[in-house]
């Protein structure tokens, strides 16, 4: 039963890795949360289990962002009409690298629809409903790849980079209405979508990082948290960089 009180996030992709890591702070931070999953219903379940433990609000509930008809379907199930949205974070993403030249059509096409159509398809809902409370904040996860490009990441890097164009758009449009949209774009963050790569790798990208360590999916909650905070009330159309240095 929700505290009608609280206002909520909605955290896409909150089962693992830096979805879960906002998750938790937006909850410590006082949200009632609601964190989507699509394959790992038990890791959902169990970071709204650690959300509920430590005295916070949260629901696990399955939403494939790239079915925009279920996204629209899920809020008018779960948040038009129950809760106060304040903040979205669209956090959902996948990686299908390869090389251009040998990129087929459905890693192109399946890595544009939930990075880039699915952050869109929640974005334009949660917009609609913010802009008539005339307040909320939405926070879109990039990535440092989709300022400087990246070699066999064709599909990741195009749909990152839409992104940050959608972000700066949709922060001109919800300006007026004092609903504000920044994005943060990670470095290199220790999650399931880093630990597939080889350990040479790894080790050639900790060597150009200034910090020399990798980023950690709280490092990028803390930033996720100051964007949604009181504080970053004047911040709009921004991407903030959590990446150790490392501006590629
Ligand atoms: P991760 O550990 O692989 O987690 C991905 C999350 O996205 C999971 O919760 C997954 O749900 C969810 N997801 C996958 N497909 C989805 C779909 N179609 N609809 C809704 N949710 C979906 O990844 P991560 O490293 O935490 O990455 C989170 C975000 O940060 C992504 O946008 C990623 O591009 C970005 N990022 C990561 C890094 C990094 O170094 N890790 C760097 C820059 C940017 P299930 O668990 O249910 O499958």
């Amino acid at each position: 039963m929700s505290n009608p009180s609280r206002l909520s996030a909605l955290v896409t992709g909150g089962s693992r890795g830096i979805g879960a890591a906002v998750a938790k702070r937006l909850a410590a931070d006082g949200y009632s949360v609601l964190l989507t999953y699509v394959t790992k219903p038990d890791e959902a379940q169990a970071v709204a289990a650690h959300i509920l433990a430590d005295g916070g609000e949260a629901q696990a509930l399955p939403l494939d962002v790239s079915d925009r008809e279920a996204v629209a379907a899920f809020f008018k199930k779960h948040i038009e009409g129950h809760v106060e949205l304040e903040v979205l974070v669209n956090n959902a993403g996948i990686t299908k690298d390869g090389l251009l030249v040998r990129m087929k059509d459905e890693e192109w096409d399946r890595v544009i629809a939930v990075n880039l159509t699915g952050a869109f398809a929640c974005l334009r809902e949660a917009a609609k409903l913010m802009m008539k409370r005339r307040r909320g904040r939405i926070v879109n996860i990039v990535s440092v790849v989709g300022q400087s490009g990246n070699a066999g990441q064709a599909n990741y890097v195009a749909a990152k980079a839409g992104l940050i164009g959608l972000t700066k758009t949709a922060a001109l449009e919800l300006a007026p209405r004092g609903v504000t949209v920044n994005a943060v774009a990670p470095g290199f963050i220790e999650s399931d979508m880093t630990a597939v790569l080889p350990d040479a790798v790894k080790q050639a990208f900790l060597e150009q990082i200034p910090l020399k360590r990798m980023g950690t999916p709280e490092d990028v909650a803390s930033a996720v948290a100051y964007l949604a905070s009181p504080e970053a009330a004047y911040v709009t159309g921004q991407v903030l960089s959590v990446n150790g240095g490392l501006y590629r």
